[in-house]
Protein backbone atom coordinates (compact mmCIF):
# COMPACT_ATOMS: atom_id res chain seq x y z
CA UNK A 1 0.00 0.00 0.00
CA UNK A 2 2.04 3.29 -1.42
CA UNK A 3 -1.08 5.63 -1.78
CA UNK A 4 -0.90 7.03 1.79
CA UNK A 5 2.87 8.40 1.72
CA UNK A 6 2.23 9.15 -1.80
CA UNK A 7 -0.93 11.69 -1.88
CA UNK A 8 0.59 13.14 1.15
CA UNK A 9 3.55 13.95 -1.00
CA UNK A 10 1.20 14.94 -3.48
CA UNK A 11 -0.49 17.06 -1.12
CA UNK A 12 2.46 19.09 0.54
CA UNK A 13 3.43 19.27 -3.16
CA UNK A 14 0.31 21.06 -4.43
CA UNK A 15 0.11 22.97 -1.53
CA UNK A 16 3.30 24.83 -1.98
CA UNK A 17 2.74 25.33 -5.49
CA UNK A 18 -0.68 26.90 -4.95
CA UNK A 19 1.31 29.62 -2.74
CA UNK A 20 -1.69 29.63 -0.27
CA UNK A 21 -4.68 29.94 -3.30
CA UNK A 22 -7.32 27.80 -2.99
CA UNK A 23 -6.96 24.38 -5.47
CA UNK A 24 -10.08 23.65 -7.91
CA UNK A 25 -7.78 20.74 -10.40
CA UNK A 26 -4.99 18.66 -10.20
CA UNK A 27 -3.95 16.52 -13.02
CA UNK A 28 -1.89 13.28 -12.96
CA UNK A 29 -0.70 11.20 -15.24
CA UNK A 30 -0.78 7.37 -13.97
CA UNK A 31 1.55 4.97 -16.05
CA UNK A 32 -0.04 1.84 -17.03
CA UNK A 33 2.29 -0.10 -15.26
CA UNK A 34 2.34 2.58 -11.73
CA UNK A 35 1.87 0.83 -8.60
CA UNK A 36 -0.21 3.57 -7.80
CA UNK A 37 -3.83 3.19 -7.96
CA UNK A 38 -6.00 6.30 -8.54
CA UNK A 39 -9.13 5.50 -7.03
CA UNK A 40 -7.02 4.66 -3.41
CA UNK A 41 -5.12 8.08 -4.14
CA UNK A 42 -8.61 9.93 -4.47
CA UNK A 43 -9.79 8.36 -1.18
CA UNK A 44 -6.38 9.50 0.75
CA UNK A 45 -6.46 12.53 -0.91
CA UNK A 46 -10.36 14.03 0.55
CA UNK A 47 -9.19 12.55 3.74
CA UNK A 48 -5.80 14.35 4.23
CA UNK A 49 -6.94 17.71 2.40
CA UNK A 50 -9.53 18.24 4.82
CA UNK A 51 -8.99 21.85 6.16
CA UNK A 52 -6.53 22.66 3.50
CA UNK A 53 -6.58 25.16 0.75
CA UNK A 54 -6.81 22.15 -1.45
CA UNK A 55 -9.82 20.42 -0.17
CA UNK A 56 -12.63 20.05 -2.56
CA UNK A 57 -10.55 19.89 -5.58
CA UNK A 58 -11.21 17.89 -8.74
CA UNK A 59 -8.55 14.69 -9.30
CA UNK A 60 -7.90 14.22 -13.22
CA UNK A 61 -6.12 11.11 -13.97
CA UNK A 62 -4.83 10.54 -17.32
CA UNK A 63 -3.52 7.06 -18.15
CA UNK A 64 -0.12 6.63 -19.99
CA UNK A 65 0.42 3.32 -21.80
CA UNK A 66 3.59 1.60 -21.21
CA UNK A 67 6.54 2.14 -23.00
CA UNK A 68 9.81 0.28 -24.23
CA UNK A 69 12.70 1.52 -26.71
CA UNK A 70 15.30 0.06 -28.19
CA UNK A 71 18.84 0.71 -26.12
CA UNK A 72 20.11 -0.29 -29.79
CA UNK A 73 18.42 1.18 -32.45
CA UNK A 74 15.79 3.36 -30.54
CA UNK A 75 12.63 1.81 -31.87
CA UNK A 76 9.72 2.32 -29.72
CA UNK A 77 7.93 -0.81 -28.67
CA UNK A 78 4.54 -1.33 -27.26
CA UNK A 79 4.12 -4.64 -24.83
CA UNK A 80 0.85 -6.41 -26.30
CA UNK A 81 -1.98 -5.58 -23.93
CA UNK A 82 -4.59 -8.34 -23.11
CA UNK A 83 -7.40 -9.18 -20.88
CA UNK A 84 -5.86 -12.82 -20.27
CA UNK A 85 -2.08 -11.45 -19.05
CA UNK A 86 -1.78 -8.99 -16.19
CA UNK A 87 0.53 -6.08 -17.27
CA UNK A 88 3.36 -6.93 -15.99
CA UNK A 89 3.43 -10.30 -17.04
CA UNK A 90 2.84 -9.08 -20.46
CA UNK A 91 6.16 -6.66 -20.09
CA UNK A 92 7.96 -9.09 -18.85
CA UNK A 93 7.61 -11.15 -22.12
CA UNK A 94 7.83 -7.98 -24.17
CA UNK A 95 10.99 -7.49 -22.32
CA UNK A 96 12.58 -11.24 -22.40
CA UNK A 97 11.46 -11.00 -26.38
CA UNK A 98 13.80 -7.53 -27.41
CA UNK A 99 12.81 -5.32 -29.98
CA UNK A 100 10.45 -6.30 -32.51
CA UNK A 101 13.03 -4.55 -35.32
CA UNK A 102 16.60 -5.92 -33.81
CA UNK A 103 16.07 -7.87 -31.37
CA UNK A 104 18.01 -5.33 -28.94
CA UNK A 105 17.56 -4.96 -25.15
CA UNK A 106 14.69 -2.86 -24.16
CA UNK A 107 14.26 -0.38 -21.29
CA UNK A 108 11.20 0.95 -19.65
CA UNK A 109 10.24 4.24 -21.01
CA UNK A 110 6.79 5.52 -20.06
CA UNK A 111 3.89 3.85 -18.06
CA UNK A 112 5.46 3.42 -14.52
CA UNK A 113 5.20 6.10 -12.52
CA UNK A 114 3.18 8.72 -10.84
CA UNK A 115 3.29 11.99 -11.90
CA UNK A 116 1.79 15.63 -11.31
CA UNK A 117 1.21 17.24 -14.73
CA UNK A 118 -0.43 20.36 -13.18
CA UNK A 119 -2.97 21.82 -11.21
CA UNK A 120 -5.10 24.96 -11.15
CA UNK A 121 -5.17 27.79 -8.80
CA UNK A 122 -8.14 29.38 -9.23
CA UNK A 123 -8.25 30.34 -12.88
CA UNK A 124 -4.35 29.78 -13.19
CA UNK A 125 -2.88 27.01 -14.53
CA UNK A 126 0.69 26.13 -12.52
CA UNK A 127 2.52 23.46 -14.14
CA UNK A 128 4.84 21.00 -12.12
CA UNK A 129 8.37 21.59 -12.84
CA UNK A 130 9.90 17.85 -14.37
CA UNK A 131 12.30 17.05 -11.24
CA UNK A 132 9.13 17.32 -8.91
CA UNK A 133 7.74 14.43 -10.73
CA UNK A 134 10.95 11.91 -9.94
CA UNK A 135 9.23 11.72 -6.16
CA UNK A 136 6.37 9.51 -7.56
CA UNK A 137 8.43 6.93 -9.38
CA UNK A 138 6.99 3.82 -7.28
CA UNK A 139 8.96 0.77 -6.79
CA UNK A 140 8.59 -1.96 -9.63
ZN1 LIG B 1 16.19 -2.35 -31.90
Amino acid sequence: MHEEPYTQALLDMVLAKADGKAVTEIRLAVGQCSAIVPAAVEIFFRHLSEGTRAQGAALVFEARPVELTCTVCGTIVAPEISAAMPIRQALGLALARGCTHCEGKLKITGGLGFDLINLTVGDDIRHAPPHLSDRFHGET
